[in-house]
């Protein structure tokens, strides 16, 4: 099996998503009690989410190069950046390594194409909704996007920095985002991405209105075949 690298704390609550789930399909592909090799540097994503907010995704480029260095440099062979927003520095981060960086995106692309889904509702922070880097990724593989309305996105960002990210699950914000997939089902979505790493710990993925893609998951899958392919 190949040594997974992760970059993680983006955030905490997700990561432990991620370690669960890598840690489960190494055991579902291998059976009795094997389990995923990893490399995890969880980061302090306080100054990272600071950064964002100032658009300065240059600095925020070399954070995770640096991270990504220090991963192959512990022997992992491929690298997770374990976020969709921080995909908008997949190009600085791969270019730094000289081992693959498994896109989210295109892992997410794959897993809605095996749904059926042609046209998925995009849920995510505000910079994974409006920048257009992760809309071109899935319409690249033949996959159109849709977002909410702005106010509704602005609604969703603010459960994620000030809600999930601090590990709180909030019966009303489960219910606002659940009208936000309601809305996109009606405006003609055929499939919905949780396109945001803690969007699985506030909704069921199984749970959903249409077929829906959980990225941290789909992500997860992509590592794992590429672990032990
Ligand atoms: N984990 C989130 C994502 O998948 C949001 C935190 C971040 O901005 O990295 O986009």
């Amino acid at each position: 099996m190949k040594v997974l690298g992760l970059i993680g704390g983006m955030s905490a609550e997700s990561t432990v998503v991620y370690y669960q789930t890598l840690n489960r399909l190494a055991r579902e592909a291998l059976g009795g009690i094997h389990s995923a090799e990893l490399v995890v540097r969880s980061v302090d994503f306080a100054p990272i989410a600071a950064l964002q907010a100032a658009d300065d995704w240059a600095a925020t480029g070399a954070i995770l190069a640096g991270h990504a260095k220090a991963l192959e440099g512990a022997g992992a062979q491929a690298i997770l950046i374990c976020a969709n927003t921080m995909h908008l520095n997949y190009d600085q981060t791969a270019a730094a390594v000289g081992v693959p960086v498994i896109h989210i995106g295109d892992a997410t692309g794959r897993a809605l194409k095996a749904k059926g889904v042609t046209k998925t509702l995009l849920l995510g922070t505000r910079f994974t909704m409006e920048k257009p880097f992760y809309a071109e990724r899935l319409a690249a593989m033949g996959i159109e996007t849709a977002i909410p309305e702005k106010p509704q996105r602005e609604r969703l960002h603010t459960i994620i920095y000030e809600e999930l990210i601090l590990g709180v699950t909030n019966p009303a914000s489960q219910a606002e985002v659940m009208a936000m997939i309601q809305a996109g089902i009606a405006a003609g979505c055929d499939g919905v991405a949780f396109a945001c790493t803690e969007i699985g710990l506030l909704l069921d993925v199984d749970a959903m209105p249409a077929p829906t893609v959980d990225t941290a998951v789909a992500h997860c899958q992509a590592a794992m075949e590429f672990a032990l392919g």
